[in-house]
């Protein structure tokens, strides 16, 4: 059921916008509640300028089964500290060491493929 980031209400699936806000809804396993938001600790485990990196590496955490979430300058309903300059991808506290090791795992898998580009 997509939700509403502003009014935190539950549309029928197929809905797009908000009818009273206008906002964009969500999907709601991608929307996390303020309350949930500090609940959780959620912590940051990797920022770059660039967005399909972060969405990339989103999607890679959640296929191993790490829930991440994924924070841009567009996102002003959630709680972010820092500058709002980059695209943060944070994880539940309890998952930032496995995230961590596999975010490492993929960016040296990405590098190796990077230089052997060419050999073949
Ligand atoms: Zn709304």
């Amino acid at each position: 059921m997509p939700v509403c980031p502003k009014c935190e209400y539950e549309y029928v699936e197929g809905m797009a916008f908000c009818p009273d806000c206008g906002s964009a809804l969500l999907p709601d396993d991608d929307y996390i509640k303020p309350e949930e938001w500090s609940e959780q600790n959620w912590e940051i485990v990797y920022t770059s300028s660039q967005e399909y990196e972060v969405e990339m590496i989103k999607n890679n955490l959640e296929s191993a089964g790490i829930k991440a979430v994924v924070l841009s300058q567009k996102d002003r309903n959630y709680p972010a500290p820092g500058d709002f300059s980059v695209v943060k991808l944070l994880v539940r506290k309890e998952d930032v060491q496995d995230a961590v090791a596999f975010i490492q795992k993929v960016k040296n898998e990405n590098i190796k493929e990077a230089e052997t580009n060419g050999d073949e």
